[in-house]
Order: structure tokens, then C-alpha cells, then sequence
């Protein structure tokens, strides 16, 4: 085992203090559930993890009429649970307990959620696989590889790695922001823009420098909440990543049109994935079983599958065009 200094500070100021003064590499430490596996498989090398786990201003969850306003330390079993995030957003709920198990979300953090690295077995195998994110240069063994699980958007020459989390998805389909504190002051993040894809370098993962940290989530409210919901598809029917997960929401009006449209993909891209086609697909137009199928196919035109995963295009239309049917009987309820 590689020794590690660990730093408790008692607020979000000692934090960034503590931030300011830390070696390079150091790491902040939230629920520990990605980064204490990562640092067993030697991925992860801190030589300090600052803990924010215990800081209560970051343990926050307010619904207001305006946004709903997330601490990042709020843990992922006291969101999926809230009765107004339940009743008013059943899409961020759903994203939430389909994500991981029940002990996990009782520890981990909507903050650590977020910047989770991805579960490319290649990447988490150890030195005997090339790879450009964990070894950058090496190569990428699953281009070519068994790349089953791996991404049809967003992927690159260098890594074709999914994003693994589901949060991201529903978060991505509501317009959230992020807010972060660091060195300079706060800044605000729009949630679309934090992750980016691997191009020519897959170890950058999101915009976020090291001594950045997230400090809340903002969900700008809208009716399309209560017409939501997150479908995730995978090998088992829980405790599994998504093969292909679509988060929605849909605001349909007193005719019967689809008149507010919020589709977002998982599980298929090298990030968090807006699919702006099949939301225009639809807009204007009833949803019946045929128009929810076209929006399906619009999201995964431009799929580019690689030797195994090509199966997960028609998984995807179908997951997109099921998520739509349940969105729509909400959206109606
Ligand atoms: C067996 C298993 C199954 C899982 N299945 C799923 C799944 O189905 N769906 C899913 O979405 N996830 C899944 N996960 C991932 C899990 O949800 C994440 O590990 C968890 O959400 C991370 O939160 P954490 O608080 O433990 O983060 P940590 O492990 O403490 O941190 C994760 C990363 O985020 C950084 N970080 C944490 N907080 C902040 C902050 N406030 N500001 C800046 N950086 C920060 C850390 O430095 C680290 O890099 C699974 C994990 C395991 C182990
Ligand atoms: S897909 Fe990305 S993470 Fe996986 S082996 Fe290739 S470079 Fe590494």
C-alpha cells in the first residue's frame, strides 16, 4: 500500500485553504466509493486526499419554486428518496436509486457521482493493457478490442470509454449548472459543459481544475419534471452499469402535443449525451408509438459502433422510445 496523508477540514474555507496549500495530485475525498477503489487498483496515486464527507454545508438538498439546489455532498440515497424530488422529478430520483446499490448510495455523494471515472475493464486491468487514460501514449486496447460496453458517441482515435454515471444523464436533460470554488473565487459551470470527450487526450475528463471543488447543483424547476422519468437497460436487472439508459422529460399540452422535450442518452457516449434531434423530432407533434420510435432513431443516427456494441443502437431506440411512453403518461396524469 502507497502511504497518503489525509486532511479533515471542518468547513468549505478550510477546505479551499487546504486545497491552496496540497502537493500536486492530491485528491478530495467525498464518499470514497470511486476513489478509494481506484487508488486499490494503483490508478489513482494521491499523495493526500483532502475529506469534505463530514462537511455539512455541503450536506444540503432545497426545492424552491425557482431551482432545485443540490449540496455536493448531499448523498445519493437522501435525493433519490426526497418525496418532492420523487413527486416532482421522478426522472433525477429514478437516475439516483437505478445508479449502484443501496450501501453505496447511503455513502456516496452527488459531487463524487459526477466526476466518477469510467469502468473500461481495460482501464481497470492493470499495466498489461494499453491504455491512453490510464498510460497516456500506450495505446487503446479496446479499440479493436471487446468493446461491448463501449461508447457510440463522442469516442476518439485515443478512447472510446463510456461515462458511467446516471445522474449525469437526468442532470444533463435539465439544463443543471454547477457551481465550484477554487483559488479564484466561484464560477458556475453549465452541467452540459462540464464533461468533455476524450479526443487526443483522454485523461482530461471535465473542465475542473484540480483545486476546483463542486460545491452545489442547481436544476432550473420546470414542468417537465413531473413528466419524467430515467430508464436504464443493462446485463441484470440491478447493481449494473447501463448497456443504454435514456433520461426524458415532456411537458404535452391541452391538445395533446409534446410542447417541452428533454431527451439525454447513458451509457452509450464518452459523456453525458443531449440528444437535441429527437427532442426537435417531436416537439409539436402528438407522441403516439411511431413518433416515439422516429425521436429513438434521431437520437441514434449518428451512432458510430465499433466491433461488439453495434447491438446497443436498437437498444438505445428502443430504451429512448420506452422512456418516452412513460414520460408521456406522467406528462398526462
Ligand atoms: C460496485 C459499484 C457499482 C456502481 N454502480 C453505479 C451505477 O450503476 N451508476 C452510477 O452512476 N454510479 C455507480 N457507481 C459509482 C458510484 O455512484 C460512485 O462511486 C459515487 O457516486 C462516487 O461518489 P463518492 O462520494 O463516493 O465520490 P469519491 O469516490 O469520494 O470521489 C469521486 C471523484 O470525485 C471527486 N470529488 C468528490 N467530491 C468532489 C467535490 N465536491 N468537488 C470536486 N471533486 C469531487 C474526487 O476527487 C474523486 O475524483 C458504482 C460504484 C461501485 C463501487
Ligand atoms: S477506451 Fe479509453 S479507458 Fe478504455 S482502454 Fe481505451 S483509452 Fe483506456
Amino acid at each position: 500500500m502507497r502511504a497518503f496523508a489525509y486532511v479533515a477540514p471542518t468547513s468549505v474555507a478550510d477546505t479551499l485553504d487546504a486545497l491552496r496549500t496540497a502537493q500536486p495530485g492530491t485528491k478530495i475525498l467525498a464518499g470514497g466509493t470511486t476513489l478509494y477503489d481506484l487508488m486499490k487498483l494503483d490508478i489513482e496515486t494521491p499523495p493526500a486526499v483532502i475529506d469534505v464527507h463530514r462537511l455539512a454545508e455541503l450536506n444540503t438538498i432545497d426545492v424552491g419554486a425557482d431551482e432545485l439546489v443540490f449540496g455536493s455532498g448531499a448523498r445519493m440515497a437522501d435525493v433519490a428518496n426526497h418525496p418532492a424530488i420523487k413527486a416532482g422529478y421522478p426522472g433525477i430520483s429514478e437516475s439516483l436509486w437505478r445508479a449502484a446499490s443501496q450501501q453505496l448510495r447511503n455513502m456516496a455523494t452527488l459531487g463524487g457521482n459526477l466526476l466518477q471515472r469510467t469502468r473500461c475493464a481495460y482501464f481497470r486491468g492493470g499495466s498489461e493493457f494499453p491504455c491512453n487514460k490510464r498510460a497516456p501514449g500506450s495505446g487503446c486496447a479496446a479499440i479493436g478490442g471487446h468493446d461491448r460496453g463501449h461508447a457510440l458517441f463522442g469516442g476518439s482515435d485515443s478512447c472510446i470509454a463510456t461515462y458511467a454515471g446516471d445522474l449525469g444523464i437526468a442532470l444533463i436533460a435539465f439544463d443543471a449548472v454547477v457551481d465550484v470554488v477554487g483559488p479564484n473565487g466561484e464560477r458556475s459551470v453549465p452541467f452540459a459543459e462540464l464533461h468533455v470527450e476524450p479526443g487526443e487526450d483522454p485523461t482530461r475528463e471535465h473542465v475542473l481544475a484540480p483545486d476546483e471543488l463542486i460545491v452545489r447543483i442547481r436544476v432550473p424547476a420546470t414542468p417537465a419534471g413531473r413528466g419524467s422519468t430515467y430508464l436504464k437497460i443493462r446485463d441484470r436487472e440491478s447493481y449494473a452499469f447501463a448497456l443504454a439508459s435514456a433520461a426524458v422529460g415532456l411537458v404535452i399540452d391541452g391538445e395533446g402535443l409534446v410542447s417541452e422535450c428533454r431527451i439525454a442518452l447513458g451509457g452509450v457516449a464518452t459523456r453525458p449525451w443531449r440528444a437535441t434531434e429527437a427532442e426537435q423530432a417531436l416537439l409539436g407533434r402528438p407522441l403516439t408509438p411511431q413518433a416515439a420510435r422516429s425521436a429513438g432513431e434521431a437520437a441514434f443516427a449518428t451512432a458510430r459502433p465499433g466491433t461488439y456494441n453495434g447491438f446497443r443502437v436498437e437498444l438505445g431506440i428502443r430504451t429512448v422510445a420506452d422512456a418516452l411512453r412513460t414520460a408521456g403518461e406522467r406528462a398526462t396524469r
